[in-house]
């Protein structure tokens, strides 16, 4: 990457209930596409306990002292705030995640109607202050002294420490959960993409809608902030497998039961019905799902469709129609309207791309390689641009690298499969994912197939003729589902719905009286995720 020879401005970070630019010369963020530095960020410097110890104690008491239905009009302001700016984050997006307008709008779009969805299902607990889990239970003979489980807002700090690949809805769809739960929030964004988020979060803290304390963004270096964690507060992160073995192995996580949500490396899987057709309802679905999911943001999303299992007898025919697809795609520059894929994130990542894509080969044979095709108004050698590639593998029990290897860009394998029993054993060796789809026009094999996928995958996504229009999409996270996956997706879960609200609650049970209780049931709501 290229830098201009006088360095761009420090981004300044919000702490403290003030805006500080760290010190020293920063890390520089790029535009992946022409090279040139955008901004800087630093967070050496910044008093971290402090900048904690202010989001526990000032921000989460304003908050705990407002009622759901107070912190759901909050978040509403905040939708009226990022949605007044939003020309602004498309700009950012297109200029620092090389991303197509489209694709920023996933992001954009889909992190302002994760925070307005939960701005709406706050609204509904009305003026409670905590959560009535389930009935009362009598404890003895004598029905006077009974347990009541409630969930409380945890009195700590949500630390969040995100990927690049969503720097607007991975903040928004975590700050959701946990303001309207009452629980204040520091986000330490992604470097390579962390202007966008601190730009929101900016706009909101102008705006004057939080309280001071409620919101703080921490940008730069990560070192640091998971020393500054204690027993009450939560930290979620999104990223690598590698990052999460950190985090998860760090003391304050290990000592002090800090708790801890990740989201990491996911090998998706699309199934096609092996009594499907070729040129079928089912198989026509599959075939534009997949091209879909690999060409949205480049193939860097976490959802995205890695593994493709067909019918061997359609493996040849679904390599051609993808193929035909893909020949479609336009790469390059966002900014041209004839391009419909931009670059990846950084040249670091298109690097991490090519080497992971020599990985697969070993094991993979290249059905359609993009990269003959010249890029859109983009230098080769200085944009992230990467093509799609469509691998195969008709061999894929004795594959390894394909069932392991999370390559983050627009890459996918197709594997051919003998019958359905093979095509699940061969899903259950990505050994836990985010999202597994299944495609096809029989109800009973949808519910077999969901049955079975269910343990090892967050969500079954399953598009048969009658939703072909109605359909979220694969990759699509919506806030009323469940968000998150077993094993190697690091076992996290986020959203689905009110379900979300539980991380940042403490569940206890008030073993008391039926008139205490009665009380204590006047502050309450019943919790019906
Ligand atoms: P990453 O390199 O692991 O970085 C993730 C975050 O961790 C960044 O904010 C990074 O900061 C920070 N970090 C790095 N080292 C750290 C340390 N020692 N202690 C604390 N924080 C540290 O991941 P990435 O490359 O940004 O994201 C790509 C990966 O994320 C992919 O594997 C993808 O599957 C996964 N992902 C999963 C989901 C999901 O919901 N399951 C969603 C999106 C992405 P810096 O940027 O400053 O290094």
């Amino acid at each position: 990457m290229t830098s201009t020879t006088t360095p761009a401005p420090l981004l300044p970070n919000f702490v403290e209930g003030r805006w500080q630019t760290g010190t020293g010369p920063g890390l520089p963020l790029f535009d992946p596409v022409l090279g040139t530095e955008l901004a800087r960020v630093s967070s050496a410097g910044l008093n971290l306990p402090a900048a904690f110890a202010f989001a526990r104690e000032q921000g989460g008491r304003a908050l705990r002292a407002l009622s759901y239905r107070e912190r759901a009009a909050l978040l509403s302001a905040m939708v009226n705030v990022l949605q007044a700016n939003k020309d602004a984050y498309y700009a950012i997006a297109t200029a620092n995640s090389g991303t197509v307008t489209r694709d920023s709008a996933v992001d954009i779009d889909g992190g302002i109607f994760t925070l307005s969805t939960y701005a709406r299902m706050g609204e509904r607990l009305g003026e409670a202050r905590c959560l009535l889990d389930g009935e009362r239970i009598r404890l003895g003979k004598d029905p006077l002294f009974q347990s009541q489980h409630i969930l409380t807002p945890t009195p700590g700090v949500a630390l969040f420490i995100n990927a690049f690949n969503f720097p607007s809805w991975g903040l928004w769809e975590k700050a959701a959960p946990a303001l309207l739960s009452g629980v204040p929030v520091i986000i330490k964004p992604a470097t390579a993409t962390a202007w966008l988020t601190q730009r929101m979060v900016q706009d909101v803290v102008d705006a004057g809608v939080l309280p001071p304390g409620a919101l703080s963004v921490v940008c730069g270096s990560s070192a640091g902030l998971m020393d500054c964690l204690q027993p009450f507060d939560v930290v979620s992160f999104t990223g690598s497998a590698d990052t999460a073995r950190i985090i998860r192995s760090h003391p304050a996580v290990a000592e002090h039961s800090v708790r801890c949500n990740i989201e990491a490396d996911s090998l998706n899987s699309a199934l096609l019905d092996p009594a499907a057709a070729e040129g079928s309802e089912a198989f026509n679905l599959l075939v534009s799902e997949v091209v879909r999911e690999m060409t949205v943001k480049s193939g860097q999303k976490c959802t995205a469709i890695r593994r493709i299992f067909v019918p061997r007898a359609l493996f040849d025919a679904t390599a051609q129609a993808i193929a035909a697809k893909l020949a479609k795609v336009t790469v390059g520059n966002p900014r041209n309207e004839a391009v419909r894929m931009g670059s990846l994130v950084s040249r670091e990542q298109a690097d991490n791309v090519r080497a992971g894509l020599a990985q697969l080969k070993a094991e993979a044979t290249v059905l359609f390689d993009g990269s003959a095709i010249p890029l859109v108004d983009a230098d080769p050698k200085v944009a992230a641009c990467v093509a799609p590639t469509l691998l195969g593998c008709t061999e894929p029990a004795r594959a390894d690298v394909l069932h392991r290897v999370e390559v983050f860009g627009p890459v996918a394998t197709l594997m051919a499969c003998d019958d359905e029993a093979q095509a699940l054993e061969l899903i259950a060796r990505g050994e836990g994912s985010l999202v597994c789809s299944v495609y096809s026009a029989d109800p009973a094999f949808i519910a077999r197939a969901s049955l079975a996928l269910a343990p090892m995958h967050g969500r079954v996504h399953a598009i048969s003729p009658d939703v072909a229009s109605l359909h979220t999409g694969h990759g699509n996270v919506m806030p009323q589902s469940l968000h998150g996956g077993p094993g190697r997706a690091g076992g996290g879960e986020e959203l689905g719905g009110l379900r979300a609200l539980g991380f940042y609650h403490r569940r206890s049970a008030v073993q008391a009286s039926t008139a205490a209780l009665d009380d204590l049931a006047a502050s309450g709501h019943a919790f019906q995720p």
